[in-house]
């Protein structure tokens, strides 16, 4: 911190404030900007005089930071509505990538609110049971039958709108909902698993879907564990899947808690595979079942050469090291007939089934062929 504060030093002029506002975060006040309105450029020098590695000891250190930039009186006219100004763009510039400066603007605020209203409904949903899971069929190539459903979160507000799935977890990611968020699917989806086990459906396997902070929260894997016997599912049945990105970003965290869940029967998937930026190498190291080609490439696998070169290179390398694949999206006899004709052995998508409420997912157990 010393060492930050040192250095930004060198940018305060007389008559500026300047500041540490508590845990990493600094503030310049420049009291009369007119002596040098251009903060892009004073802005690009303090990341480029941040970025310089930190020798402290015999070590190096490197650091990054985001900037944001609240001016008066536009974005405020009193010090609280400056600062706030300030942090919301601070924040923009964070989620925009380390390194890197935001001006302030109306929309951000707006966006923020949006954010905030949308996590209250969210809290409000979850404690009041308003969320649903819906299953999509997984389909075998090989016996031509359901081999398992994915468990699919879907959110309809007060007006009856469906709120993207995708937006839902990034919120819920944001805020922490996304613990108990996750762990009422994992109850959800292992307790409809055991209803219909318990109707008399051939047992199958249930695919969910977690976001990679369960997987490095401590206790998350004794709490799988006791959700499996609280509805007497056996672990083998249960397959997590797991975005490339959650995992691979953060390595060391989560091979020992995918190692675990593995020990304790239950199979893990890599989502989305071929979007992120996967090691190759750390796909045999880490206990890891089966992956899903993402939905991406297999939308154009047949006009574009590129995607069926991905897809192709995805199977074969997915034989070599002995492991299961999902397509997921697959709309079309032609994109069936590609990936089966390339080995592929299970896919997902509407030319078999969307994903539906438990209730038509019952039905369509009882009567594939209709
Ligand atoms: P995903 O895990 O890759 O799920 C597959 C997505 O592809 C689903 O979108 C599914 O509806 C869609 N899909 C499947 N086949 C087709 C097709 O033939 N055509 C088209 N156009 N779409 C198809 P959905 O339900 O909107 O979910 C989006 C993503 O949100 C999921 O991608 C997953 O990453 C995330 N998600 C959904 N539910 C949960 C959840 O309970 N927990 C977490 N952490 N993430 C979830
Ligand atoms: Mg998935």
């Amino acid at each position: 911190m010393r060492s930050v504060a040192k250095r930004l030093k060198k940018f305060i002029r007389e008559g500026d404030t300047f500041s540490r506002l508590g845990g990493d975060e600094f503030v310049i006040v420049q009291a009369d900007p007119n002596q040098d309105p251009n903060f892009t450029i004073m802005g690009q020098r303090i990341l480029e005089t941040l970025g310089q590695p930190f020798q402290i000891g015999s070590r190096e250190f490197f650091t990054t930071a985001s900037i944001g930039v609240a001016v008066y009186p536009v974005d405020g006219d009193d010090p609280q509505t400056l600062l706030k100004s300030a942090d919301t763009a601070m924040y923009v510039a964070k989620s925009r990538g380390r390194n890197n400066l935001q001006y302030f603007s109306d929309d951000m605020n707006a966006s923020a609110l949006a954010k905030t209203d949308l996590e209250s409904r969210l809290r409000h949903a979850l404690s009041h049971g308003e969320l649903q899971l819906h299953y999509q069929p997984l389909m075998s190539l090989g016996t031509g039958r359901i081999s398992g459903v994915e468990a699919l979160l879907r959110w309809y507000d007060s007006n009856g709108k469906l709120v993207s799935p995708q937006q839902v977890i990034s919120v819920a990611e944001e805020s922490g909902l996304i613990f108990p968020l996750g762990e009422w699917v994992l109850k959800t989806a292992c307790t409809q698993a055991k209803a219909w086990r318990d109707a008399g459906i051939p047992a199958m396997r249930m695919a969910l879907n977690l976001s990679g902070h369960h997987i490095r929260q401590s206790n998350f894997i004794d709490r799988i564990e006791t959700i499996l016997n609280e509805t007497g599912i056996t672990p083998s049945t249960l397959e997590i899947e797991l975005a490339e990105n959650s995992v691979m970003g953060h390595v060391n965290d989560s091979i020992m808690a995918l190692t675990d869940l593995k020990v304790r029967g239950v199979n893990l998937a890599i989502d989305d595979f071929g979007t992120g930026y996967s090691s190759l190498l750390y796909l045999k190291h880490f206990p890891i079942h089966r992956i899903k080609i993402a939905q991406e490439f297999v939308r154009d696998i047949i006009h574009n050469p590129d995607y069926a070169a991905i897809t192709e290179a995805i199977l074969s390398m997915a034989g070599s090291l002995n492991l299961s694949v999902t397509a997921v999206g697959v709309e079309d006899p032609v994109q069936l007939d590609f990936l089966r004709k390339r080995g592929c052995l299970e896919v997902q998508g509407k030319l078999f089934g969307s994903a539906m409420s438990a209730e038509e997912m019952t039905l369509f157990l009882k009567n594939p062929e209709e």
